[in-house]
């Protein structure tokens, strides 16, 4: 910034201040016998009134498969019992902003990418169905934008990075698709990245958390300012993610440990891990995750034996003629028939999980990932988006202040959101200035199109930090670098 202009953007910053303080003292002293301003008596926040000031943001719900297999329509004011979240609940709920998940089933395997593809655009059409009531969300400034406008605003992560089959190209095509935080592993462990959800199966290969691509991985989402996910991950991969992350991470869904001992739960180790990280970590809702005797009941061998032989059975009945897999969505009434067995567990067990993360994290480091639409059962009382209020008013009775329960509504979850957004600009900013090519970088400027002119021109001033070894050349070329750009690589390689 220029000095001339820093000045007076200070003055005027003062003038302001100025201002502002001998507006407060004016306040301070009431005038001789005038009436009280109804203004000027600031009433105790209510729970009514904290929750409706907030600017709420879930970062988990599985509406997406609804979307795209059921073909709902947000619009649609549906039973509890079929789902979660849709317009007339986000109003009730006053829900600001909510991460649609973009989950690839494993059985999609050979078809992960276009899968993926097919939910994004599903969020997509809604936002287009609905322009009046909701609107398609990028960034932090967005979600506020959407605020102001009274717009819900929709925003996308991917759960469970075997979506982008092993190629750091789709990882960024996801990334131009609006795709902003992406679960590490959902409960598969995949060629990078090891899973809480098969860790202890032998049968399956792990890699003692996280292969020198998965680190990649990583590294590339710093880059482009798509948050780094930690729900569903193994511990290892967990703290090795930490080591390797420029930027705050988040967990968008995930409980504590230490309460319910669900293994995707985060020990309190972990939880004071995320904290030094500066990051979040948003509690699960679900009854198995917050409560200990419904994770006990839940988890009975025979009981889950008879679920899975009925989903089995029901797959084999329905299979279709095309040999696409069946969807979660076709058998989940058999899932939420069967956890209906259980009874749920009191709304108090979900505020232990945000009481438990707040003290042990801090409260800069809770907020809410309900994992509405993915889940068969809630705590008693949060039926849909609509009960969010309950969660605020429980907050309250525990003590909480209006700018607590603010921070743990959507506060916290914005402030990781931008120091990710401003990580990755300080990361790219570093790279203009200072660093050489890489081979990546030249591959994602041919990904881009660019003319080769200018490719030329980047080249010379910057140099690249690899030698153009046949095999390369060959590769660059197959990416359609033209031979003037790959003569000028061949002489640009930076000591
Ligand atoms: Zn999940």
């Amino acid at each position: 910034m220029k000095p001339a202009l820093t000045l007076l953007i200070s003055l005027l910053l003062l003038s302001t201040l100025v201002f502002a303080q001998s507006a407060r003292s004016h306040k301070s002293a009431p005038p001789h016998k005038a009436k009280p301003q109804a203004k000027a008596v600031r009433q105790p926040e209510t729970p009514e009134g904290i929750h409706q000031s907030a600017l709420i943001i879930d970062t988990h719900a599985d509406t997406p498969q609804r979307f795209l297999d059921e073909n709902f329509d947000l619009g649609e004011n549906t039973p509890v019992t079929e789902g979660q979240i849709d317009l007339g609940k986000i109003k009730k709920g006053n829900l600001g902003a909510e991460f649609f998940s973009i989950w690839v089933e494993p059985e999609f395997k050979g078809q992960y990418a276009k899968r993926a593809m097919d939910l994004i655009d599903s969020v997509y059409q809604q936002a287009a169905r609905h322009p009046d009531q909701m609107t398609m969300a990028f960034s932090a400034d967005d979600i506020l934008r959407a605020h102001q406008q009274h717009k819900f605003a929709a925003l996308m992560g991917i759960e469970g990075g075997h979506a982008i089959e092993d190629d750091l190209r789709l990882l960024r095509d996801f990334y131009r698709l609006g795709v902003r935080y992406m679960t590490l592993t959902w409960s598969n462990t995949n060629d990078w990245a090891d899973s809480s959800g098969d860790i202890q199966n032998p049968a399956i290969k792990h890699h003692n958390g996280m292969t020198d691509f998965g680190k990649d991985v990583v590294r590339e989402m710093n880059r482009l300012g798509m948050i780094v996910d930690i729900s569903h991950v193994s511990d290892a991969t967990f703290y090795q993610a930490l080591l390797v992350s420029q930027a705050p991470v988040i967990a968008s869904h995930s409980s504590a440990r230490a309460l319910t001992s669900a293994p995707r739960n985060m020990t309190d180790d972990m939880l004071r891990a995320v904290a030094r990280n500066g990051g979040v970590v948003m509690v699960n809702f679900y009854s198995a995750f917050v409560d200990q005797n419904y994770l006990n009941a839940s988890s009975d061998p025979q009981k889950v034996k008879e679920r899975d032989d009925e989903i089995e059975a029901y797959k084999k009945a329905h299979a279709h003629p095309d040999g696409s897999p069946v969807t979660y969505d076709e058998y989940a009434f058999i899932e939420k028939k069967w956890a209906a067995q259980f009874p749920r567990p009191p709304l108090k067990s979900l505020i232990d999980h945000i009481d438990h993360v707040a003290k042990v994290a801090g409260i800069d480091h809770v907020g809410l990932g309900s994992d509405f639409d993915g889940i068969t059962s809630l705590p008693q009382g949060l039926d849909s988006v609509a009960d969010l209020p309950k969660i605020t008013e429980a907050l309250v009775q525990r003590g909480y202040n209006a700018e607590q329960i603010r921070k743990i509504l959507g506060g916290n979850f914005l402030r990781v959101m931008r120091e990710v957004e401003e990580t990755a600009r300080r990361i790219r900013a570093e790279r203009k200035e200072s660093d050489a090519l890489s081979v990546e970088d030249v591959e994602l400027m041919l990904g881009n199109r660019v003319t080769a002119d200018h490719l030329i021109q980047v080249v010379r001033r910057h140099g690249v930090n690899f030698d153009l070894t046949p095999q390369l050349r060959e590769r660059l070329k197959a990416e359609k670098a033209s031979d003037a750009v790959l003569d000028t690589i061949a002489k640009s390689k930076r000591q």
